[in-house]
């Protein structure tokens, strides 16, 4: 059991003023792997409190000295290797190796990633007789999703801490031992006291605590479009600054020219990474209608290489979060059979032989027409869609035809299309042939996926004013 009943706060583990707590489930056995507390207003004025006391001298801290101390935290980071990996298997339900090549990799390459911006980063700029100032935005709060415990987390840290931000971070309820673990990394990595506080507990307490804060000066915020409004609502009474980070229908164009197999693996792949609980998932498969029965038999061939299991063995797709992801899941695919697409492999109910854990069945739905639920809605689940296309023009019609831009991809042959498409869709990172990840490139949405940037230098921006000094120059 990991309980953790205090937040940490000024640089160090203080008990809850209240005396809420919360189980948090492993969802692979449905058993409590832990407790948290659920904190308090109090809590939450403590925590941003310690944050204002430290702003002055953090802020004021060279660029220099935070790069060592970025990585510092990077060189703990890695001492807690295991214990990080093993948390969010526990905790998520993500197979062992997607814990690590996936959800421990980000939070590292967050950090590292931080260093090396902040190496090239300059703070002002002469511009003739006057100068731009870039100044820390002041003490941010985070509030975090439960999809990539690590990744969310760090990147928004990593920024604000390069920025010389003190943060009060609110992880999700449902993972929030990973957050603790990082708040121990960063107290071995003698970050300075109150520049970081972790307060666990409720989106309605302590995340609308945190937007709606008279002394936080900025939210970083990351989950669903529906608390993204909240926030926003919050925000605005106190003209605070925030970025949101939101959801994602994102479309996978295969052009005429593609290798089917390589664009079915990398379909399939979409719907199996984190068991589909991606932001930036393609779930929009957008395929030629003159290939579309041979895309159809590629897809249902790999989708075996696949398994669905046990986080702790062998299996690439593990269970969803929670009964109630798993729930949502079900309504989703009865809604497509419903809408009168066609199944062609998995459907409602648990796969077979697996009676305990919250495990759906990847499923794939073709003969899809873009207004549909199914190809509109976030699912946040292994559930893929195929949709035909007859021209290059109307594959972008469609792929473009969504309240959301985070993310769009495109796979196939000849460049001139490729560009077409790649610069056509309206989303925030666009990959072209399955290109691999760079932290340093930005991260974040057209339309309804949200605003702002994360990542990399981009990341860092968020977390500074812009001062312009006239009749001075340095
Ligand atoms: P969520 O909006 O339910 O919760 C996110 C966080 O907000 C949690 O910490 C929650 O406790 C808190 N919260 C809940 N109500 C709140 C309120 N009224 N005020 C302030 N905070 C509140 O989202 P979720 O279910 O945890 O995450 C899934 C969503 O996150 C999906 O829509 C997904 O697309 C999105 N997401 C986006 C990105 C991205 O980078 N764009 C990345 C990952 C996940």
């Amino acid at each position: 059991m990991r309980n953790q009943l205090k937040h940490y706060i000024n640089g160090e583990w203080v008990e809850s003023t209240g005396t809420d707590t919360e189980e948090v489930i492993n969802p692979a056995t449905e058993e409590v792997m832990g407790k948290i507390s659920l904190g308090t207003k109090e809590d939450l004025d403590k925590a941003v409190e310690a944050a204002r006391v430290a702003l002055p001298s953090f802020s004021q801290t060279t660029k220099e000295e935070r790069i060592k101390m970025l990585e510092k935290i990077t060189a703990e980071y890695e001492k807690r290797k295991e214990d990080l990996i093993e948390t969010m298997t526990d905790e998520l339900g993500a197979p062992l190796n997607i814990s690590e090549k996936v959800h421990y990799q980000m939070g590292y390459a967050h950090f590292s990633q931080a260093a090396k911006s902040l190496k090239e980063f300059s703070f002002t700029e002469d511009r003739g007789d006057h100068t731009i100032v870039k100044d820390t935005v002041g003490v941010s709060g985070l509030i975090t999703p439960w999809n990539f415990p690590t990744n969310q987390t760090s990147t928004k840290i990593a920024s604000a801490f390069a920025a010389g931000s003190p943060v009060v971070l609110k992880p999700s309820e449902l993972t929030p031992f990973a957050a603790i673990i990082l708040a121990e990394i960063f107290d071995a990595a003698g970050v300075p006291k109150g520049v970081f506080n972790l307060v666990n507990g409720s989106g309605s307490v302590i995340g609308d605590g945190i937007s709606s804060h008279p002394d936080i000066d900025f939210v970083s915020f990351t989950g669903s479009v529906g608390t993204g409004q909240k926030i926003m609502e919050n925000a605005a009474k106190t003209i605070k600054n925030f970025a949101l980070e939101l959801g994602g229908k994102s479309p996978l164009v295969v052009l005429e020219d593609a290798d089917i197999e390589q664009a079915a693996k990398a379909a399939v792949n979409h719907i199996a990474m984190n068991t589909g609980q991606v932001c930036s998932a393609a779930t929009r498969i957008i395929v030629p209608a003159s290939i579309k029965e041979e895309f159809e038999e590629a897809v249902k061939n790999v989708l075996p290489k696949f398994p669905v299991g046990d986080p702790r063995e062998k299996s690439f797709i593990g269970p969803l979060v929670a009964k109630k992801q798993w729930d949502t899941v079900q309504s989703y695919i009865e809604k497509g059979i419903s809408e009168g697409a066609t199944l062609i492999a998995g459907g409602t109910g648990k796969p077979e032989g697996i009676e305990k854990g919250y495990y759906a069945r990847p499923t794939i739905f073709t003969d899809v027409i873009n207004n549909m639920v199914i190809a509109q809605e976030e699912i946040f689940g292994p559930v893929m869609s195929i949709i035909t296309y007859e021209t290059v023009d109307e594959a972008i019609e469609i792929a473009n035809d969504t309240v959301y831009g985070l993310a769009g991809y495109v796979i196939g042959n000849d460049n001139e299309t490729l560009r077409k498409v790649a610069t056509s869709i309206k989303a925030g990172r666009v990959t072209v042939n399955n290109a691999g990840a760079d932290f340093s490139a930005p991260f974040g949405g057209y339309k309804q996926s949200g605003i702002g940037r994360e990542w990399g230098d981009f990341g860092i921006e968020e977390y500074l004013e812009t001062k312009a000094i006239l009749g001075l120059s340095s």
